[in-house]
């Protein structure tokens, strides 16, 4: 649906995006995951077309839309900041699109009442301007007016990094939810990788305007490409051969300069140590979150840290 071919993008003499090669199926929630300056929102406004790349080329659905006006392309697009009229109604902004396309006032309604119902907005709400509105309502609106047009493509920039992390869940749920039922492809961009992983169907991390790996949520968590990959998706134990060596782990074909990583999700730890694959060691660290504790464990010199459900970890509570 989406192809981006060998895209550069320059800010002046600045290399933001130095070559970018990817491809998004039609239907599919494709985000783009990387640390703040890392290319996400340039690489999103050459899509939608608030940019021009200086190399490259991009398609949507077989078309070469590199050079075509934003508003032929049916890309419609939420931005991290709402980006919403502010003296103006919900009703206004989410309509705004269709009166700049002379559509009959009718129509304009209907389509309005439509998208209200769908992200759940009352005709009063509706008719209130948005800035009395709560910043998940707005949020709401932002989505409706991208989606007034019926584009054939939905961006969306960090769309949930200005609402509290409360909020951030329960409308995180929604966008995936409303995203399933229209089946619309969808390029979302964020930093946060737990959004990430619940959100998308694929996932490109990206790091200094390139792409590090393309994979399904699983496979980037579970079968990082590289140790950025796996350091930016998650917690990570990294070892070295020696280290293992010290752990008594035998490794067929590890060279000395080979890494290790394990999650800390995947150590744990109990009071009998008889079967394989366990090592005695010492607790010498916690800290407490609630469902989970963060222990860190030492294992002949070796410092581990390991995430354990808080009732299987309770026995340990003394330190042990
Ligand atoms: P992200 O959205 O991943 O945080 P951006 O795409 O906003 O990153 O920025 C990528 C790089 O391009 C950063 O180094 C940023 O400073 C630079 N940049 C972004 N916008 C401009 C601009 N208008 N002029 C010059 N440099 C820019
Ligand atoms: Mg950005």
């Amino acid at each position: 649906m989406i192809t981006f071919k060998n895209i550069e993008i320059k800010y002046d003499d600045f290399v933001a995006v130095p070559n970018l090669s990817f491809a998004v199926n039609e239907g599919e929630f494709f985000t783009l995951l990387g640390p703040s300056g890392c290319g996400k929102t340039t690489t999103l406004r050459a899509l939608a077309g608030f940019l021009k790349p200086t190399q490259g080329s991009i398609e949507i659905a077989g078309v070469d839309i590199t050079a075509m006006p934003i508003d032929e392309r049916q890309v419609g697009m939420v931005f991290q900041s709402y980006a919403l009229f502010p003296t103006m109604s919900a009703y206004d902004n989410i309509a705004f699109g269709l009166k700049i396309a002379k559509k009959s006032k009718a129509e304009i309604d209907t389509r309005v009442l439509e998208l209200a119902k769908m992200i759940d907005l009352t005709p009063e709400q509706l008719a209130k301007n948005v800035a009395n509105l709560s910043g998940g309502q707005q949020q709401r609106v932002a989505i409706a007016r991208a989606l007034a047009k019926k584009p054939k493509i939905l961006v969306m920039d960090e769309p949930l990094s200005n609402l509290d992390a409360k909020l951030r869940k329960s409308l995180r749920k929604e966008i995936k939810e409303f995203q399933k039922s229209f089946g619309i492809t969808t390029v979302y961009v964020t930093h946060d990788q737990e959004e990430a992983l619940m959100l998308s169907d694929r996932i490109a991390v990206f790091n200094k305007g390139q792409i590090e790996q393309i994979g399904r949520p699983q496979q980037i968590y579970n079968e990082s490409a590289t140790e950025f990959v796996c350091k930016f998706i998650g917690e990570a134990n990294s070892l070295t051969a020696a280290d293992l060596a010290k752990l008594g782990i035998e490794v067929s074909d590890a060279s000395a300069s080979d890494a290790f990583y394990v999650r800390p999700e995947k150590v744990s730890f109990s009071r009998t140590a008889s079967a394989v694959n366990r090592i005695a060691g010492q607790i010498v660290g916690k800290e407490f979150y609630g469902m989970y504790g963060y222990y860190q464990i030492e294992i002949a010199g070796t410092k581990l840290i390991s995430f354990q459900r808080e009732s299987k970890a309770e026995q340990h509570r003394n330190g042990e």
